[in-house]
């Protein structure tokens, strides 16, 4: 059971950002639920912390804004505590497209929310936990995709792309802060049931594509949880810069 764990999840309202608050909470973490726009789904999430006697609030941040990023943190510890664990999990795709269809409003959008958010989240969070900043160490989850490795052709190689770059900020950040006490790694998840493939305009694309993979099913939010929570624990203490890929076999 984790004692004076202090965490903030991105994107913590709904899909695998909502079920890492809820296990997190579970495992004795005081969790900071992060959203953007659904306060009703963040609230939801609180509520079950706290009907289950753990301790969660719910915080409104645009994660590709320094200003809200910085009072998502400022209000996480003045709320929870000193910052111990970060799980850079908010993330956006859209509509299925080839390379030669995407423009460059959609790119930068992609680019901001699915690079400069963890970035902003990350350098927040070690300027709180980092050693060099007086902190007491802490470790960073970021929830990156399988589709870094795939490169998802034919329905958002943008967001592949993004993904990778999360991959290559995972082993830099990584090494840069190993002396500082920070362990920072990263879950690809593959096909999970949540609501990020509407945004791409096939709500039903885990059920059509998940009977072909090798453990032959989608993957749920609460399965790659369990991944992340790994990661951040004590049980993990001698890893750092690793990426656990959970997509079924893919
Ligand atoms: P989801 O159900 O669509 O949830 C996305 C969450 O991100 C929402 O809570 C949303 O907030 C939040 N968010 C989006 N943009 C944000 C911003 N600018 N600032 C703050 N929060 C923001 O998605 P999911 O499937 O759980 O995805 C979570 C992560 O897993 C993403 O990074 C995604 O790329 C990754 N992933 C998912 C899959 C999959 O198959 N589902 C596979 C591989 C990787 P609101 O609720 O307020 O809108």
């Amino acid at each position: 059971m984790a004692r004076n764990e202090v965490l903030v999840v991105t994107g913590g309202g709904r899909g695998i950002g909502a079920a890492t608050a809820l296990l997190a909470a579970e495992r004795g973490y005081r969790v900071c639920v992060n959203y953007r726009s659904d306060e009703a789904a963040a609230a939801g999430v609180v509520e079950r912390v706290r009907a289950a006697g753990g301790t969660a609030v719910a915080v409104r941040a645009d994660v590709t804004t320094t200003a809200e990023v910085e009072r998502l943190f400022e209000t996480a510890e003045a709320e929870l505590g000193p910052l111990t664990a970060l799980v850079n999990n908010a993330g956006t795709l859209e509509k299925q497209s080839r390379l030669d269809e995407l423009d460059e409003d959609r790119l930068n959008r992609i680019w901001t929310t699915n690079i400069t958010g963890p970035f902003l989240c990350a350098a927040a969070a070690v300027r709180r936990m980092s050693t060099r900043y007086g902190g007491g160490g802490g470790a960073i989850v970021n929830v990156g995709s399988a589709a870094s490795r795939l490169g998802s052709p034919s329905e958002y190689v943008d967001y592949a792309a993004s993904k990778g770059a999360l991959d290559s900020m995972t082993t830099g950040l990584a090494l840069e802060v190993a002396g500082e006490g920070i362990r920072v790694n990263a879950v690809r998840p593959g096909l999970i049931h949540t609501g990020i493939h509407a945004l791409g305009g096939e709500p039903g694309r885990v059920d059509r594509i998940g009977p072909n993979l090798p453990l032959g099913r989608g993957g749920q939010p609460e399965e790659i949880a369990e991944a992340i929570l790994y990661l951040l624990s004590p049980a993990a203490s001698y890893i750092t810069g690793a990426f656990l890929d959970a997509a079924g076999g893919r």
